[in-house]
């Protein structure tokens, strides 16, 4: 008997197009011959659409947005008629996908799923757990603060003065659970500080401001369980003010250097790193490491993404097979970790 993989996409995040087109590509790149697909579609306002069975991929992307015909069309229907599924593979990104919700279902329905267990996933959504683990783990990151929505109505002037204290101008303010780059802006001064903080206060009731470094982004696939590997690294070279939402998906002004040109030192340096990042979050399946390094090749952690961009233009797939594996390889290995966390926690 084949394996049923239930695919679930789409979702209730600022992410909803990216995930379709990442759902699109794996289904292309799963071997039919061991496995069936069962397409999950949850639409922009939350609802789960399950489809029909699949031997083969859709032809079309836009085939991945159906609805269920009244079929199952949420999720109380789904678990209620009993999982059609044998393993789950999220491909959500940001909120209710890649924050250990969905994961946490998974767990309590004990079906094996790609990726990320509940904590990994919900400590990578939120920077500022994300920050303070690793401060833990005693890796080095550009100096930041952060505050709540109320600290903010109550003193602004307070809020204000601490950033001001703790760091220099340029700051970056992000809200602390999105991903994308949704909500980030830069600050150069006081009032765009400000505006910076309102903007974010309308994804996030958490927000983290950061010193703004000058250096390149250099990134680092991660596959594995107890035993990570890790890829060789890649550069982003925006051509925008900075990697915003739009040139991550919406044009073509980023380019991708890989393998990048560093040092073995620098390499090896951001290698480490990318193992006590996977440690300290208790990673399973992938991550996409994300660093900043300095013109004197000074590494800083800027985050880990628990379920990077994943189509065949996306970086991580990209750093794979600079790596040795291709597309389809990589699904098949994200699957059989599935598997053997599973069979581990048994
Ligand atoms: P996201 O999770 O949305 O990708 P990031 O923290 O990676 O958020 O920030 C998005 C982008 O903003 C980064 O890829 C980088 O271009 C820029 N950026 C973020 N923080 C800083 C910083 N402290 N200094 C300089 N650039 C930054
Ligand atoms: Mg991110
Ligand atoms: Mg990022």
């Amino acid at each position: 008997m084949k394996t049923i993989i239930g695919l679930i996409y789409g979702g209730k995040s600022a992410e909803h197009e990216v995930s379709l087109s990442t759902a699109y590509e794996v289904m292309q790149a799963i071997d039919y011959a061991k496995f069936d697909v069962l397409p999950i579609y949850i639409t922009i306002q939350g609802e789960w659409c399950q489809g029909e069975k699949r031997t083969t991929p859709f032809e079309h992307k836009e085939s991945l947005r159906f609805d269920s015909k009244g079929k199952a069309d949420s999720i109380q229907q789904i678990i209620a008629n009993g999982l059609a599924f044998d393993l789950a593979f999220p491909v959500l990104h940001g909120t209710n996908g890649e924050d250990g919700t969905v994961q946490g279902l998974f767990e309590v329905l004990n079906i094996p799923y790609v990726g990320n267990g509940v904590l990994a996933s919900s400590a990578g959504m939120d920077k500022v757990s994300m920050k303070q683990l690793f401060e833990i783990a005693g890796l080095a990151q550009v100096p930041y603060v952060h505050f709540v929505r109320p600290d903010w109505e109550q003193n602004r002037a307070e809020v204000i003065e601490k950033a001001e204290k703790e760091l220099p101008y340029p700051m970056f303010v992000k809200p602390a659970n999105l991903g994308s780059s949704v909500g980030i802006s830069k600050a150069d001064d006081r009032a765009q500080l400000e505006e910076a903080i309102e903007l974010a206060l309308r994804f996030d009731r958490k927000i983290v401001i950061e010193e703004g470094v000058t250096a390149r982004e250099i990134e680092m696939g991660v596959l594995g369980n107890d035993y990570p590997e890790f890829s060789v690294p890649g550069e982003i070279k925006p051509i925008a003010a900075f990697y915003d939402y739009e040139a991550k998906y919406q044009d073509d002004s980023t380019e991708l250097v890989i393998p990048a040109e560093v040092s073995e030192e620098v390499k090896s340096k951001m290698t480490e790193m990318a193992r006590g990042a996977y440690r300290v979050l208790d990673c399973a399946g992938l991550v996409r490491a994300d660093f900043f390094v300095t013109a004197n090749d000074e590494v800083y952690i800027n985050e880990v993404n628990t379920m990077p961009g994943f189509t065949k233009t996306s970086m991580f797939p990209l750093l794979w097979q600079n790596t040795g594996m291709t597309y389809p390889e990589i699904i098949e290995r994200l699957i059989e970790l599935a598997m053997e966390r599973h069979t581990a926690k048994q």
